[in-house]
């Protein structure tokens, strides 16, 4: 096993209400996980799941009711700075002064972080999130985009080995999200541990190697990215026909066909059923002009462990 970036060990966090018992929120239910160095780890789960409690927890803006956290080696109970001082956030919201430019903000930032003038990697950090070029513009005149990418900027100045996004596309258009995810790679090239929660698969599916599911506090799964997905089950087969001439007789135990316009699709269960069957029936019935297949996603596997 790699080297260990993070852990919690029976994590939890219970929001109390002072006033009425009956309305506090467990929002971490013993929280079990462990991020390893170089990783690209998925935190999954609904809104309310408890992603931000848990990031907000290491940041030290949340404190823990109970269980252990433990960053880098180093346990948040004993050094919460050194702690805050191995991570860098990225928060959901944009929060920065829009009249400074970003390499000033950046400055400032380090400044912050006690990061000497001589330490600093101002520049180098603005040239991975490929705003080189508007080091000096105002940052409110930055697109939505470029703001996201200042936003992890600021969260790298202390350079810090893992850099934690929480929800990071959020209202960030497809060509925005793209380049930022391609920079967010390229810094894990470069050895940064990334931690990054959404509530959108596609998004996990597409960026990280491993993912943990949450679901009201509870982790419901944890595993590669590649195993969750051979945990779908469902698959789907899709032809384009032409001179189909009696879709009744498109039968097949264990396997549902569908039919729209020049469209026949095969949903079916790859334990009980083989593609070859079922290609083999469509094709006794009508001409196959084109064939498609859909592995399914892991929005198959979420609705199930989170319903459940
Ligand atoms: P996520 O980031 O996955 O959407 P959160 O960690 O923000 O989830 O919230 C988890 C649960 O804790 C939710 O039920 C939310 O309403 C509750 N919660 C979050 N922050 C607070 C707070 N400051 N006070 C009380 N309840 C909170
Ligand atoms: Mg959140």
């Amino acid at each position: 096993m790699n080297k260990i970036a993070l852990s919690a060990e029976n994590l939890t966090k219970i929001y109390k209400n002072n006033n009425n018992v009956d309305k506090s929120t467990l929002a971490l239910n013993k929280l079990n996980l462990k991020v390893e160095c170089g990783e690209i780890f998925g935190l999954l789960g609904p809104n309310g799941a408890g992603k931000s409690t848990f990031i907000n927890i290491l940041a030290g803006t949340v404190i823990k009711t109970s269980g252990k956290a433990e960053v880098w080696g180093i346990d948040l109970d004993v050094n919460p700075r050194q702690v805050r001082a191995s991570i860098g956030v990225v928060p959901q919201e944009i929060n920065f002064d829009p009249f400074f430019s970003p390499k000033k903000m950046l400055d400032l930032h380090a400044g912050f972080y006690g990061v000497k003038k001589n330490d600093r990697i101002t520049e180098l950090i603005l040239k991975m999130v490929s705003l080189e070029e508007q080091a000096n513009s105002y940052t409110r005149s930055l697109s939505g985009g470029m703001k996201r990418r200042l936003l992890i900027a600021k969260a790298m100045v202390h350079q810090p080995p893992i850099l934690i996004l929480d929800e990071p596309t959020a209202g960030v258009d497809v060509e925005l999200r793209k380049n930022l995810w391609s920079n967010v790679k390229q810094l894990n090239k470069l050895g940064v541990t990334i931690i990054l929660t959404t509530h959108q698969l596609y998004e996990a599916q597409e960026m990280c190697n491993r993912i943990a599911i949450i679901n009201k506090g509870n982790l419901v799964a944890l595993d590669t990215t590649k195993k969750l997905l051979e945990q779908i089950e469902t698959k789907k087969i899709k032809f384009k026909v032409k001179n189909l001439n009696n879709f009744d007789k498109i039968i097949l135990n264990n396997v549902k066909f569908t039919k729209s316009d020049d469209e026949i699709i095969a949903t079916y269960d790859k334990n009980k059923s083989g593609f070859e069957k079922i290609i083999a029936i469509v094709k006794e019935n009508a001409e196959i002009m084109d064939i498609s297949t859909d592995d399914g996603d892991l929005e198959d596997i979420f609705l199930k462990l989170t319903n459940g």
